[in-house]
């Protein structure tokens, strides 16, 4: 599947035919209907959402199909056809009343925390059967997690009328990912699978909940937006990104404001003199520069000057190996790679420790500078990277 020069294609999703024939094999019933919610790489902002900040995501095509069907015994059954689906016991079985933080392992504790948050609410879920068949790649940074969340999560909120907005369907699929699996995560991977528009970037204020679509045509402008899948996964149970959220809210308090947000770069060398501990200092230089970087990125956007913002993404990379300390080595060789070759910017997204990076090429230097990051992936001894193009595509919706 992942031949050399057939890479740089952008995934497509197959359409709903495959994930419905296989709902009837597996539950011998009828999908009411299938929904679909992409993945995302995150453009510039990385670690700003949960310091109330600021973050430029756009969906990839990529996206987990959920098919589902109502019941109304109180039952949920849920199932993937990525975790080897064939048997009775490959499906994940919990009734409404039993839905409770770890009364469910694994994968399926992320659609049933989606149900149990639901439920929570006050809505009157009556059980379902749903099928998840995702070609996102998980643990890629790309956010195969939300996608999951919020397919589920629209599946059920059309299911059974809870009305929900996307914005809302966001926050109860990251209250999902927090208090029933258990991973501190901010509002940006959610935001991003539910908010996202083809053919833009979004541009979210995650104080405000505030979305602006900028339009992103990479294609127009000549360019292309490489995605280079290191194959490192990530692992963010790990306590990494909790300390680094522990340290900004730890900062946020010294500095007496409600969260780094508050902070404005003019305010930055004096902010950085007042906190005593070295590495509060770095985290805190990290989200505040890292905001004012996302704005900036905006700005030229808005200007019609894409091109000259990958040294913003260059700075940002920058600041998230040596400030935040969340990159590894196959990241930075990626970013060094595609900048040796041409690249106009690069940088990791997503979480960090693996996962992906990003590289804006021009659209003619594309294959060179994937050629050139293989090679020295293979040059340093690391397993081949997934190289694809990352076309902004369209948010969470029902297909079918
Ligand atoms: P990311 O969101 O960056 O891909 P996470 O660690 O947040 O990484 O989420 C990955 C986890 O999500 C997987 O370990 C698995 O539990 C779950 N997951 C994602 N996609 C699927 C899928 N198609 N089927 C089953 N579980 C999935
Ligand atoms: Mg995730």
């Amino acid at each position: 599947t992942d031949a050399p020069r057939d890479t740089l294609r952008a995934g497509t999703a197959t359409g709903d035919a495959d994930v419905r024939e296989r709902f009837r094999e597996l539950f011998d019933r009828t999908a009411d209907g299938v929904w679909a919610a992409p993945g995302r790489v995150n453009v510039i902002g990385e670690h700003t959402d949960y310091n109330d900040g600021f973050v430029l995501p756009i969906a990839l095509p990529h996206t987990a199909r959920v098919a589902a069907a109502r019941r109304t015994d109180g039952l949920f059954r849920f199932a993937s056809t990525q975790t080897s689906v064939g048997s009775d016991a490959d499906i994940a079985v919990v009734s409404v009343d039993e839905l409770a933080p770890g009364a469910v392992h694994g994968w399926a504790a992320y659609p049933a925390g989606v149900a149990w948050v639901l439920l929570a609410d006050g809505h009157r879920l009556t059980g379902a059967d749903v099928l998840i068949d995702s070609d996102v790649p998980t643990g890629a940074g790309l956010s195969s997690s939300a996608a999951l969340e919020c397919g589920t999560g629209l599946a059920l909120n059309d299911l059974f009328d809870a009305g929900l907005t996307d914005a809302e369907l966001a926050r109860v699929a990251q209250r999902a990912e927090n208090d029933f699996v258990g991973v501190p995560c901010g509002i940006l991977d959610q935001t991003a699978s539910m908010r996202c528009t083809a053919g833009h970037a979004l541009f979210y204020d995650t104080r405000a909940g505030l979305a602006e679509q900028v339009p992103f045509d990479l294609a127009a402008e000549g360019l292309r937006l490489l995605v280079i899948d290191t194959r490192v996964q990530h692992a963010l149970g790990d306590g990494a990104y909790a300390s680094r959220r522990a340290a900004c809210e730890a900062a946020a308090e010294e500095l007496g404001v409600p969260a780094l947000r508050d902070i404005g770069l003019a305010e930055l060398d004096g902010a950085l003199e007042r906190l005593q501990d070295d590495e509060r200092r770095r985290r805190t230089r990290h989200v505040v520069t890292e905001n004012a970087r996302v704005l900036e990125f905006v700005e030229r956007l808005r200007a019609g000057a894409l091109r000259d913002a990958g040294d913003l993404m260059v700075a940002s990379h920058a600041s998230c190996r040596d400030d935040y300390e969340i990159s590894c080595a196959e990241l930075d060789l990626a970013v060094e790679a595609s900048l040796a070759a041409g690249a106009l910017g690069a940088r990791m997204t997503g979480g960090g420790f693996g996962g992906s990076a990003i590289a804006l090429v021009e659209a003619d230097a594309a294959e060179a500078v994937a050629d050139a990051v293989r090679a020295a992936f293979a040059e340093a001894g690391h397993a081949a990277p997934r190289v694809f193009t990352a076309v902004p595509s369209a948010g969470a919706t029902r297909i079918a």
